[in-house]
């Protein structure tokens, strides 16, 4: 059977671009006669918040959508992403990283040094090569710290990597297609204070629900790469994949949580319908 999944973080209110990944998730899972569920990503316990996951549920409701409960909440399941992060450390793919924001733009200012695909110049990998000694030393004292993935040693171990697109992705991309995550370095796996990290959890999570197809925004495209390199090390399913075009307003700017016109709260209070939500998000003929 064919699961799907929307999965947002009760960071803040919905806009239309979420009613498309949610609607087209939901159309899609009715439409193979399979099931649709409704995941909370709500990790950054600092900008995520109860009323947000409400008001999320209320406008999925008026939609006229529905899932499976109980809704899985990240934050409530902290073990097993660390199980994960226990096994690719156990592989020897992790190490802290110590390195602040600022110490990170101060060592990428050459207009040389590579970016990943979101634009933020690559980890330089400073503390690569710590001794497991003085890394724990300096966890041990209370620095903060980042644990990443040792990028090219993992692509050692899981490359070479594709992923199957079902839509297209920003160019067009369709079919089977070359996943290379090593544009994006060592990413991040978890934090100090998170034992997880968005990369992670999603894997985790779309492999525990039996996820086969993850259905989201072009935004995410580029993550997929990391997605699948973490499920050939995890040895997890590889889902399909099927990334959408964004909702962009009138100035093709690309939607955010703040903008209150193309909230969907907002909307329904102005007397728009969902029918109406549907037809401009282009799922339904005008
Ligand atoms: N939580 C992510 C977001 O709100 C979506 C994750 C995903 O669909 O893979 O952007």
């Amino acid at each position: 059977m064919r699961i799907f999944r929307f999965a947002p973080s009760p960071n803040g209110p919905l806009h239309l671009g979420h009613a498309l990944s949610a609607c087209l998730n939901a159309d899609l899972a009715d439409a193979a006669g399979g099931r649709f569920l409704l995941r909370m990503e709500d990790i950054d316990l600092a900008r995520c918040r109860p009323e947000f996951e409400r008001a999320i549920s209320a406008d999925l409701h008026w939609l006229g959508l529905s899932w499976e409960e109980p809704v899985r909440r990240q934050s409530e399941h902290l073990d097993d992403y660390r199980a994960a992060l226990d096994r690719l450390d156990t592989m020897g793919l992790v190490y802290p990283s110590f390195l602040t924001r600022a110490e990170i733009r101060e060592r990428t200012t050459d207009p040389a040094w590579p970016r990943g695909p979101d634009g933020a110049p690559l980890y330089p990998g400073d503390d690569r090569d710590l001794s497991p000694a003085e890394a724990l030393g300096r966890i041990e004292a209370g620095e903060p710290y980042a644990l990443r993935l040792r990028m090219a040693e993992a692509l050692r171990r899981g490359g070479p990597l594709t992923f199957f697109e079902t839509g297209a992705g920003p160019s067009g991309e369709t079919g089977r297609i070359e996943a290379r995550p090593e544009r994006w370095g060592d990413v991040i796996l978890a934090r100090k204070e998170i034992p997880t990290s968005y990369h992670l959890s999603v894997v985790v999570d779309d492999a525990l629900q039996g996820v086969t197809d993850v259905v989201r925004g072009e935004d995410l495209f580029h993550a997929t790469a990391v997605h699948r390199l973490l499920q050939v090390l995890l040895g997890l399913p590889e889902p399909t994949y099927r990334h959408h075009a964004l909702i962009y307003d009138a100035p093709g700017r690309k939607l955010s949580k703040s903008d209150g016109d193309t909230g969907l709260a907002e909307l329904r209070e102005a007397g728009i319908s969902p029918g109406d939500i549907r037809r401009r998000i282009g799922l339904l003929r005008p």
